[in-house]
């Protein structure tokens, strides 16, 4: 038993480590590089892309829902009626989003099929309401988006009912006018509009026995929200939705033959396809740090997660700003490439193997929470050490100082 005890003492090979807590030790420790300043880095959409779930894990975004109605409380659904729709509408949308499907357009193409990463929540405010509001205001309850009383861009029930608005995405759920559905000439169509962190849409009441024809508005108009634009112009910042004729459904017109868009951000019978670079937009729009949209995600990434860690094995380059729940370790033979913002979760640790290589190019690890993380933990032995690079500005925050 002694013997073997000190054959593995023996044949184990002795660890020293070095800690990277801040600049100073970054300078001590680590050897600094030409600046070779990446321009384009953290700003294109596809590097946020969620393609690898530990880096991207699912957001939730918070929501309540204002039902607006007259004080004769004949324009709406009432307090029964609204939520049990609204539950059904909101389980459809998640739905839908998990089931992202391949794309239409261009026909042939081989755009990727990612999950989305994110899905809605209903956010109660406790003591205040179960996340579903009712107003009865003859003068703001009611939606118009066509004719001398248009209103459909104006934010003044926003201005007067929204709560929560830095946190939470707010739903209006609004009855078409009366009076414009009296001249025969409007429709009471399903319809929304996104204003800031808040959503006006219309039609629902009026078309109230199916909730999940609602379904994919919802997710098209959230996608406006977080960023996206109709994807059917060529300026929509990305390569992989094609423009085309924005056909709700294939006919027997040269315009529309078939196959047509099924994309969620085009009129059509479908829009149930998101790409990849709207996706990234998407996440994009989570990860900016200064953005009041990321307000309203649920900021999972402040506490470790220890079920699982992200492990660098081959040569990896981190393009996109990233709100971390998991260790990172940088195996052997492998190299990390840093180049935007990371938030790294309380507790967690950045540690490089043996003959592991991180570099560090003009970014900044922080804790996002208000809470310390424990820095950079490099493993040397005697015949291998852990190699860090650093180029141009890089910022190490909210590391605990005493390790
Ligand atoms: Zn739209």
């Amino acid at each position: 038993m002694v013997i073997g005890l000190l054959l593995v003492s023996q044949c184990a090979p002795k660890i020293h480590y070095g800690y990277i807590t801040n600049e100073q030790s970054l300078t001590e420790l680590a050897t600094r590089s030409d600046n070779n300043k990446d321009r384009k880095a953290c700003s294109d959409p596809l590097s946020y892309a969620p393609y690898n779930h530990l880096l991207h894990p699912i957001r939730t975004v918070r929501i309540n829902v204002h039902f607006m109605n007259s004080t004769s409380r004949e324009h709406n659904f009432d307090e029964k009626t609204g939520p049990k729709y609204f539950h059904n509408l909101l389980n459809v949308a998640n739905d839908k989003l998990s089931r992202n499907q391949k794309m239409n357009l261009p026909h042939g193409n081989d755009t990727d099929v990612l999950d989305p990463q994110y899905r809605y929540e209903l956010w109660p405010i406790k003591n205040h309401n179960d996340g579903y509001l009712y107003h009865y205001d003859d003068e703001l309850c009611f939606f118009v988006n066509k004719g001398k009383n248009k209103n459909n861009y104006n934010k003044d029930v926003i201005k007067k009912y929204a709560i929560g608005t830095d946190s939470i995405l707010n739903i209006f759920v609004m009855p078409h006018h009366p009076d414009s559905l009296a001249t025969g000439k409007y429709r009471a169509s399903r319809t929304g509009i996104a204003l800031g962190t808040s959503l006006k849409v219309a039609g629902l009441c009026e078309n109230r026995e199916k909730p999940w024809e609602f379904s994919t508005l919802l997710n098209h108009e959230i996608g406006h929200i977080f960023g996206l634009s109709h994807s059917w112009y060529k300026n929509d910042g990305c390569d992989d939705t094609p423009v085309h004729a924005n056909c709700w459904a294939p006919n027997n017109t040269e315009k529309c033959k078939d196959p047509v868009s099924n994309n969620m951000m085009d009129y059509n019978n479908s829009q149930m396809a998101v790409t990849p670079c709207q996706l990234g937009k998407i996440h994009k729009t989570f990860a900016s740090i200064n953005h009041q949209l990321r307000g309203l995600v649920v900021p999972n990434w402040c506490n470790l997660d220890e079920s699982q860690t992200i492990r660098i094995q081959e040569d990896d380059v981190w393009n996109g700003a990233l709100d971390l729940s998991y260790n990172v370790v940088v195996e052997a033979g492998a190299s990390l490439e840093i180049k935007c913002r990371v938030s790294m979760p309380r507790n967690s640790s950045i540690t490089v193997e043996p003959g592991g290589t991180l570099i560090l190019n003009d970014c900044r690890i922080h804790n996002d929470c208000g809470d310390e993380w424990k820095g950079i933990k490099l493993k040397n032995t005697k015949r291998e050490t852990a190699k860090v690079e650093y180029h141009g500005d890089v910022l190490i925050e909210n590391v605990q100082q005493d390790i």
